[in-house]
């Protein structure tokens, strides 16, 4: 059986720079829209318009089923909200998830946001823990994957950093890590193999070296790790009702060191708690 190798040329590697960029600009341009009164409808569009603008195109909607060019999920949606004519409110936390193709190419990201709400500054304040600490795993992922022997050294990273965080501050629980739902690698595609678990598992996972390129995507809750899938076929919310965040870069592992390809700076702010300086591909 032919099998495709997972790891990329630097060629490869440099090719995919671009994309990432431009669905880091896509994400850039709508963080400042979020914001009480705005449609989901209304943010999509704007992610839309920057990757049409780029010469790019929206990679969700390349997705069979899907015609939006990013998921949005408001409070105890995950992942995989659909948008629509749903208004902000004050006080919400959205998560938005969006990618770029770009000569073929794949970037794939998420941020999460709090909308402020001046009357309700204990709501925003949990919430705001909650996308704090769901990022730093994030970043947590990717500095392991600086110096990760096998891809299972960052799942174990993802769920430690997590841990660390102790309780959540609004049900007095652990936070919750989805397990249905995780990382991949990518490329000429955006869902690609091997997928990145958010947690420890006991197979070690493939071998972490030059040519990897991994989108590291933890999703969290605020209470527990049941989801179900809404009556819309794609949104995922908790069972519980508890709020959930939702952070991802697109990460390449090259002979230098490695870099994020979604973040203009490569990762440098986010990974400097780490000790970990990101270098670009040469
Ligand atoms: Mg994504
Ligand atoms: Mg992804």
């Amino acid at each position: 059986m032919f099998r495709k190798s997972i790891y990329k040329s630097a060629a490869q590697l440099r090719a995919m720079v671009e994309p990432g960029l431009i669905t880091a600009a896509a994400l850039d341009a709508v963080r400042p829209l979020i914001r009480a009164g705005v449609t989901t409808l209304e943010l999509d569009a704007e992610a839309n318009r920057v990757i049409l603008a780029r010469g790019a195109e929206s990679n969700f909607q390349l997705v069979r089923g899907y015609r939006h060019t990013t998921c949005i999920s408001v409070n105890e949606e995950v992942v995989h909200g659909i948008p629509g004519e749903r208004m902000l409110q004050a006080g919400d936390i959205v998560s938005i998830d969006c990618g770029a193709q770009y000569q073929g190419w794949n970037g794939d990201s998420a941020i999460t946001v709090v909308v402020p709400d001046d009357a309700r500054p204990e709501l925003v304040a949990q919430r705001a823990e909650l996308s704090r600490v769901t990022e730093g795993s994030m970043w947590a992922g990717i500095a392991a994957m600086a110096t990760a022997s096998h891809i299972g050294d960052l799942g174990a990273a993802i769920q430690g950093y997590i841990e660390a965080q102790g309780p959540s501050s609004v049900s007095g629980l652990p936070y919750g890590i989805l397990r249905e739902y995780v990382g991949h690698g990518i490329g000429r595609k955006m869902h690609e193999a091997p997928s990145v678990f958010n947690y420890r598992t006991p197979d070690p996972g493939a071998e972490v070296k030059p040519g990897l390129v991994l989108a590291i995507e933890p999703m969290v809750t605020a209470g527990g790790e049941e989801t179900f899938v809404e009556d819309d076929d794609w949104t995922v919310s908790t069972v519980d009702g508890t709020d959930g965040s939702h952070w991802e870069h697109s990460v390449a592992r090259h002979e230098g060191g490695i870099w994020v390809l979604t973040a203009p700076d490569g990762g440098a702010a986010g990974l400097a708690p780490f000790g970990v300086t990101p270098t670009p591909i040469a």
